[in-house]
């Protein structure tokens, strides 16, 4: 059944380490009309990481060439140094054939989105229940640098003020995944399905 204006692109925003992933998977699980938005970047890839599934790793280089070539919707140098974008290509492969794409984007990448497509995304800025809940969930993460941590709590810091721009505020508290299970699958429910 059709929902209000049919929404295209649900954006999942927050700080790393806050769960975003884990509710894309629930998201993915739930229907097979959801399907993930690969972005690219310009960051290192990370142990574990594949090339076009977690992101499209790109040099910095390749990057700026298809900047100026227009291939991006949005893009956002995250951290310093660090290239974020989301490909147009990537965007028009999932809605063209009536799916919906997952966008796990930083909060201004979010709020670039809506601009763009209004009412057709639906913005969910997901929070952790505390900043230092945050910081521990990715010291025991392990995949960044006590540097890397502090710079992505301090961007964190900055974005708070931005949350009453989101069509939704998610709370992913640890340690209760059934809740934020049951919040993201109201949220696809009620706007998308
Ligand atoms: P990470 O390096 O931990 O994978 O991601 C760092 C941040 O970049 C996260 O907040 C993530 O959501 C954001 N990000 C990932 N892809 C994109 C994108 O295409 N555009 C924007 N604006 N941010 C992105």
């Amino acid at each position: 059944m059709n929902k209000e204006v049919s929404k295209k692109i649900i954006v999942l925003a927050g700080p790393s380490g806050v769960g975003k992933s884990t509710l894309a998977n629930i998201l993915l699980n739930h229907s097979d009309r959801f399907k993930f938005s690969v972005s690219a970047t310009t960051r290192p890839m990370r142990l574990g990481e594949q090339n076009a599934k977690d992101y499209y790793f790109f040099s910095e280089e390749e990057f700026t060439k298809r900047k100026d070539n227009n291939e991006f919707i949005e893009w956002e140098e995250v951290y310093k140094g660090r290239y974020y974008g989301t490909l147009h290509s990537e965007v028009s492969q999932i809605i063209d054939l009536g799916n919906i794409a997952i966008f796990d984007i930083d909060v201004l990448g979010a709020l670039n989105i809506k601009k763009k497509y209004g009412d057709q995304a639906y913005i969910v800025f997901i929070k952790p229940e505390s900043i230092d809940a945050l910081q521990n969930r990715l010291r025991n993460r392990a995949t960044d640098s006590a540097e890397d941590i502090n710079m992505r709590i301090a961007r964190f810091e900055k974005e708070l003020a931005l949350e009453d721009q989101f069509d939704e505020i998610l709370i992913n508290a640890t340690g209760d995944i059934q809740s934020s299970k049951d919040k993201i699958i109201a949220i696809a429910e009620k706007h998308f399905l």
